[in-house]
């Protein structure tokens, strides 16, 4: 039995809190986030729902100090961090200072530049083993269970994988004209960068959705799927055996797109401050105050995503291609958890990630990433706990 603190009440802490609820594993739950409002209403949710109490804080993850007292007053077992990449770097310094094991589902991104890496994470890791401490970084979907389905992948399929492709769509349709399925700052300083992909030791950058590609999904049909960069081809091409390339594939909707280039073009997507009669503003923030929440997507939200891998590779000399992957339901997600498929996909390997750890399955001193452990008892989690997955030999 285990205590778990979950930070951050949004989409995605909506899905973690209700599945957390539903696993025996976690006996006692604190949910804390910036506002108590957002964590009040998903207390209320889960008493209802599963006639559990849960305990509910304030916080601000941008300080420390500030982690480091609520750690000290609810003594969890571990901290997952569920709010967003900005706050990677101060509650994982605040679990090392109060020897506590940390989760989180996105890695460390600068506020000021749009770029996200490990290194600033992956600099904790002799620290944490010092310290007999866990991290478990990205465990949500993509990055996620995509490097889970790699490390199965590898494991079971292939002598040696030479290139994979991630895959990801979402073909799930909430009726709004332009609205993102996770935090929109975050979603939309990824989806507008540069593309990028690895090849032969090297990574290859891209323009902005260049390279595009038709894939027929199962349960959803052939998409445009755009190479995109995506974080996490950074850790599976370190601990991928004889990888040649990596690429990561998005769907987008034309619609989608046009969008983000007006707001790109008129200088919506900006992260720097601009005066505004006499207020400072960034604008992709005051964007976000005017897009519909996320966390409210749930009940309009119908259709399908799909996300998986294709990997091909050699086994015992012969060629072999092997594509694995999920489908989730928009509608079924928002029937057990209020959320839409997006929430939902992420927040569910956040908790299977937290159970794997708590129950000693996946526990190891300093800091991982998914694919370096075993992939057969996650896989088999996903299947139990709502991600049923799919293997089929192309
Ligand atoms: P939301 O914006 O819906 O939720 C973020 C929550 O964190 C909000 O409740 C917010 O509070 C809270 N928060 C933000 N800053 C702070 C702070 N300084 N202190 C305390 N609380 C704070 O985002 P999502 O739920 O959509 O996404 C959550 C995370 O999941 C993100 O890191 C995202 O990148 C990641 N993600 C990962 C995916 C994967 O597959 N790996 C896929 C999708 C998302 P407030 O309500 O007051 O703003």
């Amino acid at each position: 039995m285990a205590e778990i603190l979950i930070i951050g009440a949004g989409g995605v802490g909506r899905v973690v809190v209700h599945k957390c609820a539903q696993e025996k594993t976690f006996d006692k739950i604190t949910l804390a986030s910036r506002r108590l409002s957002s964590c009040q209403a998903y207390q209320k949710e889960v008493k209802e729902r599963y006639n559990k109490d849960i305990n509910i804080a304030e916080v601000n993850a941008d300080s420390v100090a500030d982690l480091i007292t609520l750690f000290r007053q609810v003594k969890p077992d571990i901290v997952l961090n569920i709010a967003l990449p900005y706050q990677d770097l101060t509650i994982m310094e605040a679990c090392l200072q109060t020897g506590i094991h940390y989760l989180d589902t996105a890695n460390y991104e600068h506020p000021e530049t749009a770029k996200f890496e490990y290194k600033e994470q992956w600099a904790y890791h002799d620290r944490y083993k010092e310290a007999g401490i866990m991290a478990l970084l990205g465990s949500g979907f993509d990055p996620g269970v995509t490097n889970v389905f790699c490390a199965y992948a590898q494991k079971h399929y292939f002598d040696e994988i030479e290139t994979i492709d991630i895959l990801d769509c979402n073909a799930g349709d909430h009726g709004y004209p332009f609205a993102t399925n996770f935090n929109p700052e975050i979603n939309l300083r990824e989806v507008s960068a540069n593309g990028r992909y690895w090849e032969n030791g090297t990574w290859i950058e891209t323009d902005p959705m260049e390279i595009k590609m038709v894939w027929d999904y199962p349960q959803i049909g052939k998409k445009d799927s755009y190479l995109l960069y995506h974080e996490e081809m950074e850790s599976l091409v370190k601990h991928i055996k004889g990888l040649k390339r990596i690429r990561f594939f998005m769907t987008f909707s034309q619609s989608y797109l046009t969008h983000m280039k007006c707001l790109e073009n008129v200088g919506m997507l900006g992260i720097e401050e601009v005066e505004h009669q006499g207020c400072k503003i960034i604008p992709i923030q005051f964007l976000k105050t005017l897009l519909p929440d996320p966390a409210s997507l749930g009940s309009r939200t119908k259709g399908k995503t799909n996300i998986g891998i294709l990997a091909k590779g050699k086994k015992e000399g012969k060629e072999r291609t092997i594509y694995i992957y999920n489908v989730c339901d928009h509608e079924a997600t928002y029937k057990e958890t209020l959320s839409q498929a997006v929430s939902y996909t992420t927040g569910v390997p956040a908790m299977i990630g937290a159970k794997m750890m708590m129950q000693g399955i996946w526990m190891d001193k300093g800091v991982f990433n998914m694919e370096q452990f075993d992939p057969d008892p996650f896989m088999e989690a996903l299947n139990q706990d709502g991600l049923k997955w799919f293997v089929k030999e192309l």
